[in-house]
């Protein structure tokens, strides 16, 4: 629909009218909308898309509420078209100025993150389809009866029919031509199935109608609340939230549902689980879909067709025109804290929509982030707790090897106890994983002539070797390169050795021990997409594989009947660095590492590598205390005014002029304002100071819950401009330190 079919066919008796102006948000990185002229007759309300011009070219926006008289209007330039696409909803265009002022970063960098996969200006052309017509044709080839076989009532493409049939497009052709099928229209972008609201789920435990009516007043109520759902992995998180999914969509005949998940290898079998409960696959959203899937799915939820989405962190930011309830699943999984463009969290996020819309967010977790688990102490948040495994399953027993006092041999990795148990789950045919979240062979490629360190070109990040296809890698900035024979510092040949274990050393190391055993690695490199992911999981579920030896992939919402070991082989990773969640999230991936032994009938066991014996979060892990583990963690968080009982942000500067660089960081130092409960650090170099050429300086700024941490940032920032050779980020309560 353009400008003229949209007129009012009386327009040219409101030309003499006074021009209406509006305001147009682009999805640029731009802190405000622009002032235009609306073409006489036009009907423009805010969420609206249009074409307008900005600088020398005509580019989509968006119509933004209110407007000013800043400019004369002489001065403005008049809106080109509107586009044919349903507006954005008032409440996600009030969300959207809500994201902004949030992470302080430009409005329109937020609504990118909205329509950039909208595609919405050139819908797609209608394909042509072929259902099966009422005339017999007269000369009928095998071929020509296999084509018939294969078309419907649904309406194929000929491609599609063509493939089903094992035949050539032209046989479907031919067959169109000659009446035996009918040509129509086929949506390429086929609407998705409605939920079946009839069906039902399980019978739910005493424990899971209980929660499930919690979230059902909340839901018919229409206000907000946020609940979290927290039981062990097996528990029935994911039937109760789906429950409260049906209650949503019973309430309200258009109402949309988010359901976030972390993992995008979990989505294929979550979206299997959604499609049986409502009897229609919910429309998927991921980085890994196909472009003309991402449309599909962009569409449909724009025109409210779409009715339960769900996809990873930024499923949040779809056109929703009618969003009512919002799942978080593993909600204290740091991937959805998205680092680069505009910073947020989607947890975070995702409960301040359901605080600004009056609806309810789900939150679920096994091991809920300490933020949660204080929100619910303080009463901010409900919880619902799922004591025991639906399954009735044990827990798995958890020790320690204390690898001071069992080393492994030299050049080894596993020490004997662990080899032991593998050895003996060998024997009474049970699976066993190794554990251990790095990628590669070794993380360190040292020369033992020089103790030159292999680093990434331009950065401070070690060159990680996989061994697999011969090349060191760095796992920050994508560098790569074949190992060289020489170090490239003293020229000496072979004296570059690897240090440390990464997961192919380990497989190495199993393969030799156990020759005859079924091992397979499993990590990001090994398998690059959710459907590689998959099959390994399938593998290891049907028992064709004896040892997995897995990263953190392995760790998340797998169910393996016959795994009855877990062996961390590393247990102090994650312990070491400044970051104030690290113990939270070694806490986190261990207990769910660990519990993936014996989810099914047999009893499993886990037994976690360290030298770090007494560390409070090994201690609390062994004795299955999580309360313990987060009192401790709570205590000394508190302690330092660190996140959730302060607030925290960090700005970071970066720049390829060291010396612009330096001055700048002193510049923004010299212009902190004194602020009530603010205390301000640094600057400091980051941890890895050169990232792909450009030096990096940090600030972390610390307040007060009750401080208005952004209005103190944006008052700071704004006393200083920084060179255009400096950029500069702000990260509100920062994840990473580096
Ligand atoms: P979680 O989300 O806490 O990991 P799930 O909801 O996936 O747990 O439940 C674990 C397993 O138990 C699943 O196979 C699920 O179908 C089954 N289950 C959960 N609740 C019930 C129930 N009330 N009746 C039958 N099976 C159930």
């Amino acid at each position: 629909m353009n400008v003229k079919e949209i007129a009012n066919p009386r327009a040219k008796a409101f030309d003499e009218a006074p021009p209406r102006r509006v305001k147009v948000l682009f999805p640029l990185p731009l802190f405000k909308p622009y002032d235009y002229l609306a073409p006489p007759a036009a009907i423009l309300p805010p969420g609206a898309f249009v074409r307008a011009p900005f600088g020398p070219r005509e580019i989509i926006g968006v119509v933004w509420p209110g407007a000013s008289d800043e400019a004369p209007p002489e001065k403005l330039k008049t809106i080109a078209e509107r586009i044919d696409a349903p507006p954005l909803a008032g409440d996600l265009v009030d969300f959207i100025a809500w994201t902004a002022g949030y992470t302080m970063f430009p409005l329109g960098s937020v609504l990118r993150m909205v329509i950039r996969s909208g595609d919405f200006a050139s819908p797609p052309k209608m394909q042509s389809g072929y259902v099966l017509s009422d005339v017999s044709p007269r000369r009928l080839t095998p071929q020509r009866q296999a084509v018939l076989a294969a078309a419907g009532a649904a309406p194929r493409t000929a491609a599609d029919l063509a493939a089903r049939a094992q035949v050539s497009d032209a046989v479907v052709r031919g067959l169109a031509s000659s009446g035996g099928l009918s040509k129509v229209d086929l949506d390429p972008d086929p609407p998705f199935d409605a939920p079946d609201l009839s069906r039902s789920g399980h019978m739910l435990s005493e424990d899971q109608a209980d929660g499930v009516a919690v979230i059902v007043q909340h839901i018919n109520r229409g206000v907000h609340r946020t609940i979290l759902i927290d039981g062990v992995t097996g528990a029935g998180k994911t039937e109760v939230y789906l429950e409260a999914v049906a209650a949503a969509l019973a309430k309200d005949p258009t109402a949309q549902i988010a359901i976030l998940i972390p993992e995008i290898a979990l989505t294929v079998s979550f979206l299997s689980r959604v499609e049986e409960r409502f009897g229609a696959a919910p429309a998927p959203w991921h980085s890994e879909l196909t472009a003309a899937a991402r449309r599909r799915t962009w569409r449909r939820v724009a025109e409210g067709q779409a009715r339960i989405v769900v996809g990873a962190r930024s499923t949040l930011f779809l056109p929703y025109q009618n969003l009512k309830l919002i799942i978080v699943d593993e909600e204290h999984d740091g991937a959805y804290k998205q680092e680069d463009g505009v910073i947020y969290h989607a947890r975070d996020l995702a409960v301040a929509r359901g605080a600004q819309n009056e609806f309810p967010v789900i939150l679920a977790s096994a091991t809920p982030s300490l933020e949660t688990v204080v929100n619910v102490d303080e009463g901010r948040y409900d919880a619902i707790g799922l004591p025991s495994r639906f399954s009735g399953a044990t827990l798995p027993d958890i020790s320690l090897i204390d690898m001071r006092a069992d080393p492994a041999e030299s050049g080894r990795w596993l020490s004997p106890p662990l080899a032991a148990a593998v050895s003996e789950n060998l024997s009474a045919s049970e699976q066993s994983l190794l554990f251990l979240n790095r990628r590669g062979y070794a993380p360190l490629t040292l020369c033992r002539r020089c103790g030159h360190k292999m680093t990434a070109p331009n950065s401070d990040t070690m060159l990680v070797e996989h061994r697999f296809e011969n090349r060191l890698v760095c796992h920050h900035t994508g560098f790569s390169m074949p190992k060289p024979l020489a170090c490239p510092a003293c020229n000496a040949v072979d004296a570059l050795a690897p240090c440390g274990p990464g997961v192919e050393r380990v497989a190495e190391e199993a393969r030799m021990r156990w020759p005859d055993a079924a091992i397979s690695v499993l990590s990001s490199d090994t398998a690059p997409n959710p459907r590689s992911v998959r099959d390994v999981l399938d593998a290891m579920r049907d028992g064709a594989i004896d040892i997995l030896i897995a990263t953190q992939v392995a760790a998340k919402g797998h169910h393996f009947p016959n795994l009855t070991l877990v062996g961390v082989v590393d247990a102090d990773l994650g312990l070491a660095g400044g970051d104030l969640r690290a113990a939270e999230r070694t806490y986190q991936l261990l207990s769910q590492v660990t519990g993936r032994a014996g989810r099914a009938e047999k009893p499993g066991r886990a037994l976690l590598q360290t030298y770090q014996s007494e560390a409070a979060v090994l201690k609390a892990l062994v004795a299955g205390d999580r309360d313990a583990f987060l009192a401790a963690e709570a205590a000394g968080r508190r302690a330092l005014s660190f996140p959730p009982y302060g607030r925290l942000a960090a700005i970071i500067l970066r720049s390829r002029d060291e010396t612009a660089l330096d001055r700048a960081a002193s510049a923004l130092r010299d212009a902190a304002p004194n602020g009530d409960g603010v205390e301000v650090l640094g600057p400091a170099r980051a941890p890895i100071y050169r990232l792909r050429g450009e030096m990096r300086m940090r600030f972390l700024v610390k307040a007060r819950r009750d401080v208005n941490l952004q209005a103190y940032l944006h008052d700071w920032l704004r006393r200083v401009k920084s060179p255009s050779s400096v950029r500069r980020v702000v990260d509100i309560n920062p994840y990473s330190f580096l």
